[in-house]
């Protein structure tokens, strides 16, 4: 067993050797850019390109015109938020007169909650739903939300603290009734569990290579182009590539191995899931039957397979995980950027401070074993038995 063991998934995922070797030759030989149209490295980057494209496009039930290459679901979220906003304001009748309402949850990622807020600070209203204690959005608040006046509905597949689903086809269903354009974040979920834009009636979707065994930096945003047909305002302004939705030359080794990710997603998704699933339950099991006041956050049944998050009362997440040098995990109280801060994710669950600051995020993957979970749990319940034993409950 190769110690630390990686139990820190939603962060980042480790890259499948598979992928890094689709994509050397284009660090090396194969160099061109795809935008040159003269001569062969050009065309050569450019089918390469093309061939990921494709890739990327099946796994969402999409056709690859409709993916734009971005950086990242960082990017993805603020193309597709401030660009459809942007959109709107230069098209309609009497330009920039009304601005409108954003809707979004208390449980999302920073990249899309501070796009919005960002939004708001322009004039535009952002409408933040509050969640379920399971974490789950109520359909009817939702559809009691939203208002005419409101230009997007941005909420997202499977959240990156809780690994919760929501029900993302019930809130299409709902946006599309309403005539309101729906963005998911679904960096998450995307190669985990599968997804079909049509049949959830998404109309923009941002995704994430390096959060699917594939590299950092390189991301996607999918388009809607009829019923409805999405407009987009350009963030960069540039070569026009990435059909003038975003300019800037491709990440050709990037993009390549995001294909390549995707493809092996696409074969190896469903045998990935139940072999995840059964992994974390065992470790829930063995944590729930050797240690009394544990508690999970966020709902067992609508969740991502590799996901669990617990509160061990009585036990600061930090001193854990400092207790723990050998197992990479994170706590409730540094997850989702650069600054620590107490999880607005548990927060909106309404899990106390005490237990927000007692929370541990447990993400699973592709190269986790079952030797490697046990070590965890045996570790865990260890390192919780002695930091309660210090300071008694
Ligand atoms: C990781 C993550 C992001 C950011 O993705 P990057 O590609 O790292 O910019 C956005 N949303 C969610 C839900 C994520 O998990």
């Amino acid at each position: 067993m190769q110690k630390p063991v990686y139990l820190d998934c939603h962060a980042t995922t480790p890259m499948d050797p598979r992928v890094l070797d689709r994509m050397l030759p284009y660090f090396g030989p194969k160099f061109g850019n795809a935008a040159s149209r003269s001569h062969s490295f050009g065309w050569e980057a450019e089918k390469a390109v093309e061939f990921a494209r494709k890739r990327i496009a099946d796994l969402a039930g999409a056709s690859p015109r409709e993916i734009v290459f971005t950086s990242g679901a960082t990017e993805s979220n603020n193309l597709a938020i401030k660009g459809v906003v942007e959109a709107t304001r230069t098209a309609g009748p009497h330009p920039g007169a009304t601005l409108g309402s954003i809707l979004t949850l208390a449980t999302e990622h920073r990249a899309v909650l501070d796009p919005v807020r960002r939004l708001e600070r322009f004039g535009y209203r952002a409408i933040v739903l509050t969640v379920e204690r399971d974490g789950l959005l109520d359909l009817d608040r939702l559809r009691d939300s939203i208002q005419p006046d409101t230009l997007l509905v941005s909420v997202m597949y499977a959240n990156n603290e809780i690994g919760v689903l929501q029900p993302v086809r019930e809130i299409g269903a709902l946006c599309h009734e309403k005539g309101v354009l729906f963005h998911c974040d679904a960096a998450q979920a995307f190669g985990k569990i599968p997804i079909r834009v049509d049949d959830d009636h998404i109309d923009l979707m941002s995704i994430s290579a390096h959060k699917m065994y594939g590299p950092k930096g390189v991301g996607a945003l999918y388009v809607r182009p009829r019923n409805p047909r999405v407009r987009l305002a350009p963030e960069m302004d540039g070569g026009g590539h990435e059909f003038g939705m975003r300019s800037g030359t491709l990440n050709v080794p990037g993009i390549v191995g995001f294909g390549a990710a995707c493809d092996l997603c696409s074969r190896e998704m469903e045998a990935e899931a139940v072999r995840l699933r059964a992994l974390r339950d065992r470790l829930k099991s063995h944590l729930e039957a050797e240690l009394d006041q544990v508690s999970v956050n966020g709902s067992m049944e609508h969740r991502l397979p590799g996901n669990l998050n617990m509160s061990f009362a009585g036990v600061s997440s930090a001193s854990l995980l400092m207790s723990l040098p050998d197992v990479a995990l994170s706590s409730g109280s540094a997850c989702t950027s650069a600054t620590v801060e107490p999880s607005h994710v548990l927060r909106a669950l309404g899990v106390s401070d005490a237990l927000v600051h007692s929370s541990i995020r447990f993400g699973l993957g592709r190269f986790n074993t079952e030797e490697e979970i046990d070590f965890v749990s045996h570790r865990i319940i260890e390192s919780v038995r002695k930091l309660r034993s210090l300071v008694p409950l």
